[in-house]
């Protein structure tokens, strides 16, 4: 069943992000009009572990959103923030979170594995062989992140080396119970909101970031919001994948606010 207003899209960054060269701020808002979005939050990438280069330029983005607010008048315009790693750059996360942002995420994309600090999205990186104890310390590294007092409201693709998984052995939940439950206790405590990343569109089974058995351990772990990130990288995947976010996230309890902006909640 779809809802008469999508949810908000929480997660999209612009061409003002270092890995967004197709994004374009402007007809994302034309494209967020068009599908008849309430919201939409633009969250531009700070990965200090890539260097200071992958830290967007914040003076230029506020102005670009500031442009962008004054032409789609009738689009709920965010500004915001994917922190990756935020944990281990503290003083630069509260230089940064100083200009004020709507939404702030906060992600693990890199995993420090024997000696290197690579991203599980690097080609190759995930092994067969290594992938289950690569996973294990992720989110041994998520856990920390949350545990840590760096201050954010949503945890983004909490599983994100799903995406990148090797074809053997098939990715399953099961196994790391016990380690999604630690993370999502923790995070309950803070009261964060936990993303369901669509992932562009691409196919649900896989990447619905993540999917309903850890939503599932989200409930009862005693998690109480839900936020919708497409994380497209170019204007066509804003808000893709939605309707099969909003259909897992409807049948796990959750429900839309009268407050567009506000995060779905059980
Ligand atoms: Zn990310």
């Amino acid at each position: 069943m779809m809802n008469a207003v999508p949810p908000a899209d929480n997660h999209v960054p612009s061409q003002w992000s270092w890995d967004a060269d197709d994004g374009d701020m402007d007809r994302t808002c034309a494209r967020a009009v068009e599908l008849g979005l309430p919201s939409i939050a633009f969250t531009e990438h700070a990965d200090w572990v890539r260097g200071e280069t992958a830290v967007f330029d914040a003076a230029g983005y506020f102005e670009c959103l500031e442009r962008c607010r004054a032409a789609y008048p009738d689009l709920r315009i965010l500004s915001g923030v994917e922190m990756g790693e935020p944990h281990w750059f503290p003083e630069r996360v509260a230089t940064l979170l100083a200009a004020g942002f709507d939404r702030v995420l906060a992600s693990m994309h890199c995993i420090e594995w024997e000696g290197r600090t690579t991203d599980a999205a690097h080609r190759g990186f995930l092994t067969s062989d290594a992938v289950d104890g690569m996973f294990r310390k992720y989110l041994g590294e998520v856990l920390a992140m949350v545990e840590s007092d760096v201050p954010f409201e949503v945890i983004a693709h909490l599983d994100y080396p799903k995406r990148y998984w090797p074809d053997q052995p098939a990715y399953d939940d099961a196994p790391f119970e016990g380690e999604f439950r630690a993370v999502l206790r923790a995070a309950a405590r803070r009261d964060l909101a936990l993303e369901v990343n669509t992932t562009r569109g691409r196919d649900p089974a896989r990447y619905l970031c993540p999917g309903p058995v850890v939503l599932g351990w989200w409930c009862e772990e005693g998690g109480k919001a839900v936020s919708f990130g497409s994380d497209a990288h170019s204007v066509e995947h804003v808000a893709a994948g939605f309707h099969l976010a909003q259909d897992m996230v409807t049948a796990a309890g959750f429900k839309a606010h009268d407050d567009p902006l506000a995060f779905w909640t059980r």
